[in-house]
């Protein structure tokens, strides 16, 4: 399977740029920022309006060893104790030790953090980190990096262009093909990044824009790139949900000192790991979820010990506050009830230093990518990092292969035809979201996973519209690849295998012809 489209090139309006990047989050606009800077003339797709992204919605921070207390090195072991033994560690000292120098970039480009009287940056504390190395803006970090960045990108950008298809022949990526306004458009370029971000919005309950469904992944994995440990997905334990949906609670939060506790008011944290609520989030989150089971009730977020500090949570948290607010509810007096949602998608498409992916021309960047920093489990407050730091390599690996592969108009003669459904039934990303999150959500088992590859598989084949076949794809490569890794360790958790196996201390691939039986 390879289009889910039916086109013919020649029939399709196009333009030709140096370079092309799909995605205008922290990742796509980090790597577009510095193609432009380069000279290249680039052209950045966005599915929505240019701000609509995981990035604009990031709340805590972002994690960088700037304060005299800490050093690259204990940014370093910490990200590697969080990735539960499948971080790589050539990554992780890249991010830790250019994302000292990106983050500077940052602020020269006019983004603003907090400060103190001398004014010198402030740092917060999340879970899982030895220091606090946060730097952060109120609780809208993201808000500030998605309109720094936006500001100082000069190339063009496309509106409303969902990507859909690659324009690939014999492993090279020629260009995409792009849904604007309606009709097919093709953008070529010798160069191409996949920067579309992660695919959290694929599960029912979840803190991501409706943008996040892994489309980019989803793409990737069609044209026949490996991608790599896609059975890692990172759930949150704090999100305050209702019917209209999930938002996050970001862990700065607990940072400051919120607790957790249950509907007996009791702060139970401590039975499940000596560092209480900063335990890694794959362990709070199974706490939560065990001490819902156990007590029958709620569990709650306390903010109150944070005031107790003397912190204002109004003036520290205000988009928080302001939400639970509309909600009728108010931190200052009571405890909120929360739900652990998915939050990050830790897998991605395979990529080197340079996010060059095994299709020639095609990079990936961002949480569309794997670059291996996160392991089995993202330290909080990396993957914003992650991004300004793997932006700016990935846009120098683009441009040095740039300087030699060339657009070669006969090859680019492409016809796709789209992959033809197998019944006639029409489903809605609703149905995807519904069988991720109730068999490849938290606990998983073979029977869960079982239930949910049949049924993915049916979505995949169906006559559904493009982004539930391209999703029902992606989440069918999950819940297989969730099936293959008999052991829980970080985001993993299944509960047939409870336990860390050595035997699966290693990083999964996944390409097209996993699936061949399934399809
Ligand atoms: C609520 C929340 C809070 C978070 N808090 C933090 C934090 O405090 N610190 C931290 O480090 N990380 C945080 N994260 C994670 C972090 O924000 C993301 O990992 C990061 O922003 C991802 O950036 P990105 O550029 O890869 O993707 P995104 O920012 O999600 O951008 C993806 C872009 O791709 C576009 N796109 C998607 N599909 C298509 C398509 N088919 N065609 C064209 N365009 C497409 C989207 O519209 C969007 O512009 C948080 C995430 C969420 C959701």
């Amino acid at each position: 399977m390879k289009s889910l489209t039916d086109f013919d090139i020649l029939e399709i309006p196009s333009e030709t740029y140096d370079a092309v990047v799909v995605g205008s989050g922290a990742a796509g606009l980090t790597c577009g920022i510095a193609l432009s800077e380069i000279g290249l003339n680039v052209c950045l797709l966005t599915k929505s309006t240019p701000e609509e992204s995981s990035t604009n919605l990031a709340q805590g921070g972002i994690a960088v060893a700037l304060p005299k207390e800490d050093s690259p090195d204990l940014h370093f072991n910490d990200t590697l104790k969080a990735g539960a033994g499948l971080v790589k560690p050539k990554m992780a000292r890249i991010l830790v030790e250019e994302g000292v120098k990106r983050v500077i970039d940052l602020i020269k480009m006019g983004a603003q953090f907090e400060t103190d009287s001398r004014g010198l940056l402030k740092f917060t504390k999340e879970a899982a980190h030895s220091v606090a190395r946060i730097v952060y803006y109120k609780d809208k970090t993201g808000e500030e990096v998605e309109r720094t960045l936006l500001e100082n990108y000069r190339g063009k950008i496309v509106e409303g262009a969902q990507t859909r298809e690659l324009l690939v022949k014999n492993n090279r990526c020629y260009g995409v093909l792009a849904l604007v306004n309606g009709k097919l458009k093709a953008f070529y370029a010798p160069v191409v990044a996949i920067a579309t971000g992660g695919a959290a919005g694929l599960y029912l309950k979840n803190t991501n824009p409706p943008t996040s469904t892994g489309d980019g992944i989803g793409i990737a994995l069609r044209y026949g790139a490996t991608l790599q440990d896609l059975e890692f997905v990172q759930f949150h334990p704090t999100a305050f949900c209702d019917e209209s949906g999930c938002f996050l609670i970001s862990e700065a939060v607990r940072g400051e000192g919120a607790v957790l506790i249950d509907k007996h008011g009791r702060r139970f944290m401590g039975d499940y790991h000596h560092l209480w609520e900063l335990a890694p989030r794959d362990v709070v989150t199974r706490a939560v979820e065990s001490q819902k089971r156990i007590t029958g009730g709620e569990v709650y977020l306390d903010f109150r010990p944070i005031e107790e500090r003397g912190i204002d949570i109004e003036e520290r948290f205000p988009t928080i506050v302001r939400k639970l607010k509309e909600k009728g509810l108010n931190p200052k007096k009571d405890p909120i009830p929360i739900t652990p949602v998915a939050h990050y998608y830790i897998g991605g498409i395979k990529v080197d230093s340079f996010g060059r992916t095994s299709i020639e021309g095609l990079f990936a960047v961002g949480e569309a990518s794997c670059t291996g920093v996160h392991g089995a489990n993202r330290l909080a407050s990396n993957s914003l990092l992650e991004c300004l730091v793997f932006g700016n390599r990935v846009a120098y690996g683009m441009y040095r292969d740039w300087r030699y592969l060339r657009l070669d108009f006969q090859e680019i003669r492409i016809t796709g035809r789209g992959a033809p459904p197998k019944n006639s039934q029409v489903y809605s990303l609703e149905d995807v979201k519904q069988v991720m999150w109730e068999n490849v959500g938290i606990v998983r088992s073979a029977e869960s996973l079982t239930k949910a590859i049949d049924r993915l598989s049916e979505i995949a084949s169906s006559s559904s519209p493009w982004q539930v076949r391209n999703g029902a794809l992606l989440g069918l490569a999950i819940a297989v690849s969730a099936m293959r890794r008999e052991e829980s360790r970080g985001g993993h958790y299944r509960s047939d295998f409870p336990y860390e196996r050595e035997e699966f201390r290693k990083h999964s691939e996944f390409t097209i012809t996993d699936l061949e039986r399934l399809l």
